[in-house]
C-alpha cells in the first residue's frame, strides 16, 4: 500500500498540500509513495511546441528532485490513473483541484472510475491562493468586475505556505513509465527557453525580490526594461504557488501592485470557472453580433500580424518577441491584441488561439480573458470602447525605441523614438513592410461597428 500523488499543474515539492496529503498516507502505511504525471494526448496535442518543451523540461526537473522516480505515463487519465493506483495499492489518489473546463470534467470521470474500484480521488488545494468560486458577492453571486473582486479577495485572505511533510516518503518507481527524455521535444529551433522547474522558479522569484520588485509599480509597463517577474510560465505549471509569493509581500505601493497582478490571474480563473463557455464565446453575448472580417484579405492580414510584418513597429516587435521567446510583455500583449481585433477587425478567438499555441505561459483563463478584456466583450469595466494606438503606445512604453530595435532588425539603424514612426525616415533600409492598414481609418471603422452593435443590442433590449 502506498501514498499516491497525481501531479498536474503543481510540479513542485514545496508548499504543496496535495503532496503532503500523499506523504501522510505513506506515513501511516509502509512509508512509500508514488508520484505520477499523465501525458494526456488531449492536452499534449493542443499545446504548442514551446509549451511542450517547457513541460518536458519541468518534468525532468521534478523527476530529478524525486531521485528520478517520477512516473510519467502517456494516455487517457481516466484509464491510466486507476491502473497505476491499483498497481501501487493506493486507496487514495491525491490531487490539487483543477478548475478549468476540461480538468473539472476529466477529474469527475477519473473519480468515478476510481470509486468503482473502491478507491477515492482527494482534492487538496488548487493552483490559486483562493480557489475559484470562493470569493462571491454578499448574495453569493460571482463578481464580473475586477476591482470589487480584488477587495473581496483580499478580505477573504489565503493560507500561509504549506509546510513540508513531517517525513518525506520513500518515492517508488514503476517498472514501466518512468521518465525518459529521449525523443521528447526540446524548444523549437531559434527559441531559447529559460530553465523550468521549482528551483528555477524559486531562484527567479528571489532574484526579482532583490531587484525589480521594489520598482514594479513604476516600471512594469515599460516594454524595453526587464521590470516584471517573468514568473508566468512557472506559475502556469505550478512550479511555484502564488501563496509562496503573496507570503513575502508587504504593503509598499510596489508590493501592492504586484499583489494586484496575482489577483488578475485569480479573477480570470474565477470568471472562467463560473462561465466555462467563455473560453470560446463572448462573455458579453451581445458581442456575438459584432461584424468581423473574413475571407482572403482578412487571412492575409492575420498572416502579417502573426509574423510581425504589419508595418507597425511596436506590434511587429511584440509578435516577433512571441515567435523568438514564446513570451511577450503584458503591455505589448494588450496592444497587439487590440490591433488584431480593432484595427484588423478579426475575432479575438483567432488571436487567442495563436497565443495559446506560441506562449510558454499559455493559460486558458488568463489568455482568453486577457483577449476578451481587450476586445471589450469581457470583464473590462471601462465605460468607453478602448482602442489602443499602436504608435503612441510604443512612444510611451518604449520611449527610446530599444524594445523595437531588439526584435525588428530592419529598424536597428534608426535612432531613439524614431523607430516608432519609421515611415519615410532616411535611415530606413527599405525592407520594412508598409503598414497593412491605416490606424486612424480603422479606428473609425471599429467605432462604427461598435455603434451598430449597440443599436442592435438596444433594439433587442440589451444594455451597455
Ligand atoms: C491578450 C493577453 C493574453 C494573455 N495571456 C496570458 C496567458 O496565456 N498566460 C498568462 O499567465 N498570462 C497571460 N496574460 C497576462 C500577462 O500578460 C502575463 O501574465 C504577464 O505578461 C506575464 O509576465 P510576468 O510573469 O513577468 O508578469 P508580472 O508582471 O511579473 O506579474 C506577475 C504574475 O501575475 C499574473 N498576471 C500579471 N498580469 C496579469 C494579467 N493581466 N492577467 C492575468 N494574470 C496576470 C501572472 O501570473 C504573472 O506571472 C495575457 C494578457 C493579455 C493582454
Amino acid at each position: 500500500m502506498a501514498g499516491m500523488w497525481w501531479a498536474r499543474r503543481d510540479l513542485r515539492l514545496h508548499d504543496n498540500p496535495a503532496l503532503v496529503a500523499a506523504a501522510n498516507d505513506a506515513a501511516i502505511t509502509d512509508g512509500s509513495a508514488i508520484a505520477l504525471f499523465v501525458l494526456d494526448p488531449a492536452l499534449w496535442d493542443a499545446a504548442g511546441a514551446v509549451r511542450r518543451a517547457w513541460l518536458t523540461s519541468s518534468l525532468s526537473a521534478l523527476s530529478d528532485s524525486l531521485d528520478g522516480r517520477l512516473i510519467v505515463r502517456h494516455g487517457n487519465p481516466i484509464q491510466v490513473v486507476p491502473e497505476v493506483a491499483a498497481a501501487a495499492g493506493a486507496e487514495q489518489v491525491h490531487i490539487a483541484a483543477d478548475f478549468g473546463p476540461y480538468g473539472v470534467d476529466r477529474d469527475l470521470k477519473v473519480e468515478t472510475a476510481l470509486e468503482s474500484a473502491g478507491r477515492s480521488l482527494v482534492r487538496t488545494g488548487s493552483p490559486y491562493a483562493v480557489a475559484p468560486g470562493r470569493v462571491t458577492k454578499s448574495d453569493l453571486t460571482p463578481y464580473r468586475v475586477y476591482t470589487p473582486f480584488y477587495r473581496a479577495w483580499c478580505a477573504h485572505g489565503w493560507r500561509s505556505p504549506a509546510p513540508d511533510p513531517d517525513v518525506w516518503p520513500e518515492w517508488q518507481s514503476a517498472s514501466t513509465g518512468t521518465l525518459s527524455t529521449q525523443g521528447w521535444p526540446t524548444a523549437p529551433a531559434g527559441i531559447e527557453l529559460p530553465a523550468a522547474g521549482e528551483n528555477a522558479a524559486l531562484d527567479r522569484w528571489h532574484r526579482f525580490c532583490e531587484g525589480g520588485l521594489s520598482t514594479y509599480d513604476s516600471l512594469r509597463d515599460r516594454a524595453d526594461l526587464a521590470g516584471t517577474s517573468m514568473l508566468s510560465a512557472h506559475l502556469r505549471w505550478g512550479e511555484i504557488h502564488p501563496r509562496t509569493l503573496l507570503a513575502e509581500l508587504g504593503d509598499s505601493p510596489a508590493h501592492t501592485v504586484f499583489r494586484k497582478e496575482i489577483a488578475w490571474r485569480e479573477f480570470y480563473a474565477d470568471v472562467l470557472h463560473q462561465q466555462p463557455s467563455s473560453a470560446r464565446t463572448w462573455l458579453n453575448p451581445k458581442f456575438a453580433n459584432m461584424h468581423h472580417d473574413s475571407g482572403a484579405e482578412a487571412d492575409s492580414r492575420f498572416e502579417a500580424w502573426r509574423t510581425g510584418t504589419t508595418g507597425y513597429p511596436f506590434v511587429d516587435a511584440g509578435m516577433r518577441q512571441l515567435l523568438a521567446e514564446g513570451w511577450m510583455h503584458n503591455r505589448v500583449r494588450m496592444v497587439v491584441a487590440s490591433f488584431l481585433v480593432k484595427d484588423l477587425h478579426l475575432p479575438w478567438q483567432r488571436g487567442a488561439s495563436w497565443f495559446m499555441r506560441q506562449l510558454r505561459d499559455g493559460d486558458l483563463a488568463s489568455n482568453q480573458h486577457g483577449w476578451q478584456w481587450v476586445a471589450g466583450s469581457g470583464t473590462d469595466a471601462s465605460p468607453y470602447y478602448r482602442i489602443f494606438n499602436p504608435v503612441t503606445q510604443g512612444l510611451r512604453f518604449d520611449p527610446a525605441g530599444d524594445y523595437v530595435r531588439r526584435y525588428v532588425s530592419e529598424l536597428a539603424a534608426l535612432p531613439g523614438a524614431a523607430v516608432h514612426q519609421p515611415w519615410d525616415h532616411p535611415l530606413l533600409a527599405g525592407e520594412y513592410p508598409d503598414r497593412i492598414v491605416d490606424h486612424a481609418v480603422e479606428r473609425d471603422e471599429s467605432l462604427a461597428r461598435y455603434a451598430a452593435l449597440k443599436q442592435v443590442a438596444g433594439a433587442e433590449g440589451g444594455h451597455e
